[in-house]
């Protein structure tokens, strides 16, 4: 993999702050370039090397694997690597790809660099960083990803749990689950992937699954107008400043050859959402339906497959949150906070997807050229570079 050393320096200000290198702001960086801004951002991330989350996902999850991963826009990632990539995993794959990609267009992501806070400052906003530098910037385009908040549900009792707790997070591969009894919560992608590679591949394992929801698994194959219509719920959803859903979510479980015969084996026996959790295990109340006879399960292991939540909380000071629990979105693509237009959210909603965020990366650019070019005094230049 090609060596990314960035700069160690970043400038005190800036007209547009990108944070976050991952697919979303390298598509922001990408169009920022095209629309004539490419000496007016900063991209700053605090990962240690190309990839985005890719980086960070699970050794056994393989390109061939994901749900499809979609090129970043201009240079494909059969143009970047040669070779049937496929069967490789994604976290190393998605680097070496993504690392081609800032090497192209010269986008020169500043990292290993963290944003702490973004706070209103008299003509925009200060970011102050992890090591204490501030920036100064006119605009915003946060592209943070969810990675990096894992949620798992508040169930009674999690805290007495004397056996392990993990989530799709902290997964490393199904070795480690030899000999125990795993409890897989979930009704996801995720949850059904690793509980089938649990199930097959971890030695003398006994496997169990629990969701709130009943997974429904869909016979037809995946079409685009699918894919449009779970989008377009999301979205309605951050419109009305709700907390979006999660995209990959709502697309539902197609039902591929590998879970039909996770079926046909008995892999995939779902249980409802137990009420409580013990120091041996979980149990359910009598009165949940689908339970009767079963009233306590030991396990060694409990495996949340439970989602991510947007990683925001260094946006906390600018109170972008409203009555509904979410942040109110709006623009064609609903990347523009509705309170606040200077500040652009890629990957929050309907953009939480490869396709999704590279959309969003260029209307963002697109609404942020659009302000920097509005008559001062609403457009200030700070030479960046
Ligand atoms: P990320 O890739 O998460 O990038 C965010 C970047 O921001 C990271 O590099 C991080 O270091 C940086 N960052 C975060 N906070 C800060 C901060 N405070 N300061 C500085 N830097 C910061 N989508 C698909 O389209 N296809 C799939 O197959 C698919 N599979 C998925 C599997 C899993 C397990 C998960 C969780 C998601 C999956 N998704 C998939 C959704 C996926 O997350 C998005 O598609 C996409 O990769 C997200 O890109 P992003 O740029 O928004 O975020």
């Amino acid at each position: 993999m090609t060596a990314h050393l960035s700069p160690p320096d970043v400038d005190p200000a800036c007209d547009v702050l990108v944070i976050g290198g991952g697919q979303a702001g390298l598509s922001a960086a990408y169009f920022l370039q095209r629309f004539g801004l490419g000496d007016r951002y900063q991209l700053l991330d605090h990962a240690p090397g190309p990839g985005g989350a890719w980086q960070f996902r699970w050794p056994t999850l393989t390109l061939d694997g994901t749900n499809r991963i979609h090129d970043l826009p201009g240079f494909g990632l059969a143009d970047a690597l040669d070779g049937e990539v496929g069967v490789f995993p994604a976290s190393t794959v998605v680097p070496e790809y993504f690392g081609a990609y800032e090497d192209r267009y010269d986008l020169r992501v500043h990292r290993p660099v963290s944003v702490r806070t973004v706070e209103y400052a008299d003509d925009g906003f200060v970011a102050t960083l992890g090591d204490g530098r501030t920036i100064d910037t006119f605009t915003v385009i946060n592209a943070t990803g969810t990675w990096e908040r894992p949620f798992v549900p508040h169930i009674p009792g999690i805290g007495d749990f004397r056996g392990r707790q993990l989530h799709t997070h902290d997964y490393s591969g199904p070795e480690e689950f030899a000999g125990k009894r795993v409890l897989v919560v979930g009704a996801g992608i995720s949850a059904v992937q690793l509980l089938i590679e649990i199930a097959r591949r971890a030695p003398d394992v006994e496997t169990f699954w629990c969701s709130r929801t009943e997974p429904v698994f869909d016979p037809t194959p995946f079409d685009p107008r699918k894919g449009r219509a779970a989008v377009a719920r999301v979205e309605e959803r951050v419109r009305a400043g709700l907390p979006p859903t999660s995209v990959v979510s709502v697309t539902g479980l197609a039902l591929t050859p590998t879970i039909r015969a996770a079926l046909d084996d008995g892999i995939l026996s779902w249980r409802p959402m137990f009420t409580r959790i013990t120091e041996t295990g979980v149990c359910w109340d009598c009165a949940v339906a689908g339970s009767e006879g079963i009233d306590h399960l030991d396990v060694d292991v409990i495996f949340w497959n439970t989602g991510f939540r947007s990683a925001l909380d260094h946006l906390a000071p600018l109170h972008l949150r409203g009555p509904g629990g979410g942040i109110t979105m709006t623009g064609r693509l609903t990347t523009t906070v509705a309170a606040e237009p200077r500040v652009q959210l890629l990957g929050y909603g309907p953009s939480a997807s490869t396709i999704g965020a590279n959309r969003a990366g260029r209307e963002a650019a697109r609404n942020v050229a659009d302000i920097l070019a509005r008559p001062a005094p609403s457009a200030p230049t700070h030479p960046t570079r």
